[in-house]
């Protein structure tokens, strides 16, 4: 295997232009690549406080690229003195734990003074397996994956989650670390070698409200369609102890007032006349924390509105278990105030259960109103209750939903269609970089400066050699 080597003092143009073998510690024919998740434990419980959409998203994509053929590991923050500092999810994937301020739960407003310390944790490791490529999740890992740049060439590639310039809009007073954070979002957009948007939603949010420099590539997120897959609906219910004819209205998510639950329940208090109408709350809570206090709060909302002996909190359900709750459903439905994708709607897509969704941010790309589901204002209780509604009455309408909208899925969100799409991207950034090296290299300082400024679709593959590329073309 070659691989030009990126710290042989290569930026001397009077050094002989041959190729080098690589010094990076690859495992045999794999290219090792670093994504980090600050905060998004990929190898964490799903559904509880702070542990989502984010921490599926690193995971699949983690498993799924190293199924294409990389070396993935994964780094997040150790919040607990017992877990494994490793985990490892497949021969080629791995989470690791790095050590950064106190291994318990932090809240994320009160991350980032503990950055630092991860960055130079995870120092050691670029150390070690010197990772051409490092892509970062949410903002505090794009401000890591900012000060390694300083140090490293790598390439950086950053997927937001969730972008500050939204969620401070309908906050008052924004918060002392909001202004940082809204400072490393713009610095990542213009500094990465490349953003992932993950709808055509949050790209142009991204421009509209962050910065008009950088580079964007749309790249959904994707669902795991052998697990989320339609199954008998009676099946399904009667595994879960529902009757036939109950009516059933789904959450799926954690408690988090942005979440919008209480618009879904004052929605279903309007329907409560509806005698088979069951909402099911699906999603975990730790009294202590602030979704055990969200929870109460929805609680005590079903208690007034009379809904109690309507309303099943069914706590954490892992994805080994999910797809039973999404087929057994009459709807699923996704209130929040705001969503940059929204999995639970794909999920439910994937199991064939039509979506009534606030029509925000990726929600608008995945679900296809009238076809797939329906969308509606965010927090507009009575267009809630009206939607849900136009679903549970008419059944054969229903059925064409359910049809369509896991067609949409297998079509559009597979995680091996993501990984696929980020693995191609992943390639031309790293090709792109060799192909500036080299360039350097000759000594054509002059075109390479210009090139390093180019979106990566704009990469001369003719000027690669293909013996550049070894490790890579094994991926397919
Ligand atoms: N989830 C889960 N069990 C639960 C509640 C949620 O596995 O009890 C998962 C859900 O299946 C989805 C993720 O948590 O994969 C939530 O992702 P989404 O993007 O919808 O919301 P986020 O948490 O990122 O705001």
């Amino acid at each position: 295997m070659v691989l030009l080597s990126r710290n042989s003092g290569a930026a001397d143009s009077t050094s002989p232009k041959l190729p080098y073998v690589s010094t990076r510690p690859t495992m045999p024919n794999r290219q090792a690549i670093a994504l980090i998740s600050e905060h998004g434990d990929p190898a964490a419980e799903i559904g509880k406080e702070e542990a989502g959409g984010q921490n599926v998203y690193v995971r699949q994509v983690g498993e799924a690229l190293a199924k294409l053929g990389w070396q993935v590991d994964m780094f997040t923050r150790k919040v607990r003195v017992d877990d494994a500092t490793i985990v490892q999810h497949s021969p080629h994937c791995r989470t690791i734990r790095l050590i950064a301020g106190p291994q318990e739960f932090v809240p994320r407003d009160q991350l980032f003074e503990h950055m630092p310390a991860f960055v130079e944790a995870f120092q050691k490791y670029q150390a070690q397996y010197n990772y051409p490529l490092i892509h970062t999740n949410y903002w505090m890992s794009a401000w890591v994956g900012l000060e390694v740049k300083k140090t490293h060439n790598v390439q950086l590639i950053h997927t937001y989650h969730s972008l500050g310039a939204i969620k401070y809009q309908a906050v008052q007073n924004c918060p002392a670390i909001g202004h940082t954070r809204l400072q490393v979002e713009q610095q990542i957009l213009e500094q990465a070698n490349c953003i992932v948007a993950t709808s055509p939603q949050e790209q142009e949010s991204l421009r509209s409200l962050v910065s008009h420099l950088g580079h964007i590539e749309v790249i959904p997120c994707g669902t795991d369609i052998e697990t989320f897959q339609a199954i008998p609906k009676m099946a399904a219910r009667s595994h879960l102890g529902f009757q036939p004819h109950d009516q059933i209205v789904l959450y799926v998510g954690r408690f988090d007032q942005r979440k919008g639950i209480e618009t879904l329940v004052r929605a279903c208090g309007q329907l409560k006349e509806n005698a088979n109408l069951k909402l099911v709350i699906v999603g975990g809570s730790d009294p202590t924390q602030s979704d055990g206090q969200e929870r109460l709060r929805i609680e005590a909302i079903v208690e007034e509105l009379g809904l109690s002996k309507q309303t099943i909190f069914a706590g954490r359900v892992g994805h080994d278990r999910l797809p039973l709750y999404y087929t057994a459903a009459d709807v699923c439905v996704i209130p929040s105030h705001y969503e940059p994708f929204g999995l639970v709607a794909i999920e439910a897509m994937a199991c064939g259960t039509p979506v009534v969704a606030s029509a925000v941010g990726g929600l608008k790309f995945s679900i296809i109103p009238e076809e797939t589901g329906l969308l509606v204002p965010p927090q507009d209780v009575e267009a809630f209750a009206k939607a849900i509604e136009r679903v549970l009455r008419n059944d054969l309408w229903a059925r064409k939903l359910r049809r369509q909208a896991s067609e949409r899925v297998q079509r559009n969100f597979s995680w091996s269609g993501v990984a696929a799409q980020l693995s191609d991207l992943y390639r031309r950034a790293l090709a792109q970089s060799i192909a500036h090296e080299m360039l350097v290299m000759v000594g054509q300082s002059s075109y390479a400066s210009r090139t390093s400024a180019l979106p990566t679709s704009a990469l001369p593959t003719s000027a690669l050699p293909t013996s550049a590329l070894p490790a890579l073309t094994k991926v397919s």
